[in-house]
Order: structure tokens, then C-alpha cells, then sequence
């Protein structure tokens, strides 16, 4: 099997190729290029494709994917809001992708991030290396006996909830599909969750429903002072909103690792660049907002989990084999 390997980035090639001599029968390109309309057609004469979260899949692609001979896309991610389902299906391609590879890796980063927008450990570090050893500034404010609020608890949501009880927080929760396993946690409405939580972390994938969730009207209803963590995806907040909000002095601080506008750019060294859009740069322009680069799934742990469940899942597709990590339209 052929897989045409889009947005290579140097660690990738490394946790997949460590894994490639258990899979005789697979051979991977590894391409720079993202996947996009100008670049889909590069995949003539390969089984498979293989894209990240910030590949374009949509109709078009798929459409020209399917007419270059690709019999199958290979997320290595798990989320797959950038796929046009229903083409693929018209297209008669499944879409196979990486469910759960680390919760705690996404945890982890939602909890840390949380901690440097609450107590500025970024700027602290930059200003203890120009002997500046004052403190304004860097005042934060306790988890232990307060509120997080956790919205979509499933595999990283419940390990985002056990780390805030791990704080000595009371953990609430809101899902649409409440979990027996979190003892702990009281699952309340999305407007009581709003209402009671001092950290509120999103971790409900972006959907239909979902999109703009954290809009003028929910913002409105939040705690004054809260402190809102996204390590889910960019389109759960209406950035706009986002930004009327922080001006309004509503939030305490704000933790971004993915934000809508970001696939033009993450993963990209773009410091030299005159970006054409600036709304990341007007939200980093707040004291209280700290933004990392859609890296909450970046641990060795992780990136190994991925390679082998991507490689699993190809292999499956080549033996006929059931499908288990299918993604379908509904
Ligand atoms: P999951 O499928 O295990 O859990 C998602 C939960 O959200 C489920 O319990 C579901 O019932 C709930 N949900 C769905 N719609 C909802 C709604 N309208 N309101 C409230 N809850 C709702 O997914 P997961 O593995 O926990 O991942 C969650 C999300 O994290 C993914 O969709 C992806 O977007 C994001 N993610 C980000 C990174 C990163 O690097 N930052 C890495 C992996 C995943």
C-alpha cells in the first residue's frame, strides 16, 4: 500500500518511520506540501493519503482525490471536523482517524495552560532573565476550592476533570452524554456550568451545534473574572465575541491553543512574514491572553500512539478488515 504523506513535519517522519519496518507492506512518501485544492492531485498513483488537522479536505479535494485513484484518508488526528463527510462517502472513500491517542496529553496542556494565563509563568520567566525581580503583574489566583467546569467529557474532558480534582477543585460538567465513570463530577446545565465555574474548559468537538458555543450571549453568562481554557478546537468560540469580552474585563485570563484563523498558520515558522490577517495578534495584544500553536496533542507518548493506530488503521483497510476507527457521515 502507497500513502502519500502530507505536511511532513521532521517529528512525524520520525515516530512513523521508527514503526514502518513492522508494516512491510506499507510504504509512505513524505511530502511537505498541506493538503489543498492546488495539491490533491499529487496524490495520482497512491492507495492512501495521510493529513493533519489543518489539511483542507473538503468537497473539492476529495472529489479530485478520488478522481487521482485515493482509496482512502488517513487522519492522524483525531478530530475530523475538516473532512466533508458526505463527499467522501460519495466519493466511496472512507475516513479512518486516531480516537483517544492521549487524553492526558490534551489534559495536560489544557491544565497548563490554564496555570501560565492564571499566573503568568511566561512572563515571569522573560522577566527573571532581565533581572527584572518584581512582581507586578503576576498576580494570579488559586484552583484548590474553586470551580472548574468542563464542557464534553469524554476521553480528555474526564482527564481534564480528574487534574482539576487533583487541585482540590469541584469539578461540574456539562455532555449530552453524561459519564457513569466520573464519580466526582456533578453534571449540571450548559447555563449552570456558565454561571458557578471559575475555569471553564472546552472539550466537545466542533460540530454543527457546537460552533460559536462561547458567543456574546454565553460569555455573558459566565462568572465575572473567569478563566477559559480551548484546547478543543478554534470554531467553539466566536473570536469576535472572544474579544469584546476580554475588553469588557470579563475574564481573569484566557487560555488558547486553537483558535479559528489558526490553519493558515500552525505548524509554520511565520516570524518573517506580514501575516494577512491580525486577529491572533489582537488577541495576544491582551495582558491576559496566552496562546500556544495547536500543540496540545505534542508529547512522545502521543505522537507514538498516532503513528501506530494511523499504520493499524491502514494496514486494517488493506486486509479488509473491519474498520473500527471509521469516521461517517451521519
Ligand atoms: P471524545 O469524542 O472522547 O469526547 C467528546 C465529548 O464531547 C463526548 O463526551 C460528547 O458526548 C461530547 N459532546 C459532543 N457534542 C456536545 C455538545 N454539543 N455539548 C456538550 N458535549 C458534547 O473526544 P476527545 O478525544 O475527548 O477530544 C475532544 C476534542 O479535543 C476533539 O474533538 C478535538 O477537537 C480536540 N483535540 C485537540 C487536540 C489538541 O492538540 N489541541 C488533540 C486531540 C483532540
Amino acid at each position: 500500500m502507497k500513502i502519500l504523506f502530507y505536511d511532513t513535519k521532521n517529528y512525524d517522519r520520525d515516530f512513523f518511520e521508527k514503526l514502518l519496518s513492522s508494516y512491510p507492506d506499507i510504504r509512505i512518501k513524505f511530502i511537505e506540501a498541506n493538503l489543498q485544492e492546488e495539491t490533491a492531485a499529487l496524490a495520482k498513483g497512491y492507495d492512501a493519503v495521510c493529513a493533519f488537522v489543518n489539511a483542507d479536505l473538503g468537497a473539492p479535494v476529495i472529489r479530485e482525490l478520488g478522481s487521482q485513484g485515493v482509496r482512502l484518508i488517513l487522519m492522524r488526528c483525531a478530530g475530523y471536523n475538516n473532512v466533508d463527510l458526505r463527499a467522501a462517502k460519495e466519493a466511496g472513500i472512507p475516513v479512518l482517524r486516531v480516537p483517544g491517542y492521549s487524553p492526558q496529553a490534551v489534559a495536560e496542556h489544557a491544565m497548563a495552560l490554564a496555570l501560565t494565563a492564571n499566573r503568568h509563568t511566561h512572563k515571569a520567566y522573560i522577566k527573571c532573565r532581565e533581572n527584572n525581580f518584581a512582581l507586578n503583574g503576576l498576580m494570579g489566583v488559586n484552583f484548590y476550592q474553586k470551580t472548574a467546569g468542563i464542557i464534553g467529557t469524554g476521553k480528555i474532558g474526564q482527564a481534564m476533570a480528574k487534574i482539576c480534582r487533583g487541585f482540590g477543585m469541584k469539578v461540574l460538567a456539562y455532555d449530552c452524554f453524561p459519564s457513569d465513570d466520573l464519580d466526582f463530577v456533578r453534571y449540571v446545565s450548559l447555563d449552570t456550568l456558565l454561571a458557578q465555574s471559575d475555569l471553564i474548559s472546552l472539550h466537545c468537538p466542533l460540530t454543527e451545534e457546537t460552533r460559536h458555543m462561547i458567543c456574546r450571549d454565553s460569555i455573558a453568562r459566565m462568572k465575572d473574572g473567569v478563566i477559559l481554557v480551548n484546547t478543543s478546537r478554534g470554531g467553539l468560540i466566536k473570536t469576535e465575541d472572544l474579544i469584546a469580552g476580554i475588553r469588557d474585563h470579563k475574564f481573569f485570563a484566557v487560555g488558547l491553543d486553537v483558535y479559528e484563523e489558526e490553519s493558515a498558520y500552525v505548524y509554520e515558522d511565520m516570524s518573517s512574514d506580514i501575516l494577512p490577517t491580525s486577529t491572533i495578534q489582537r488577541l495576544l495584544s491582551f495582558p491576559n491572553v496566552t496562546m500556544t500553536s495547536h500543540q496540545g496533542f505534542f508529547t512522545e507518548e502521543a505522537l507514538t500512539s498516532i503513528a501506530k493506530t494511523t499504520l493499524e488503521n491502514a494496514r486494517a483497510f488493506q486486509n479488509g478488515e473491519a474498520l473500527t476507527n471509521e469516521v461517517r457521515s451521519l
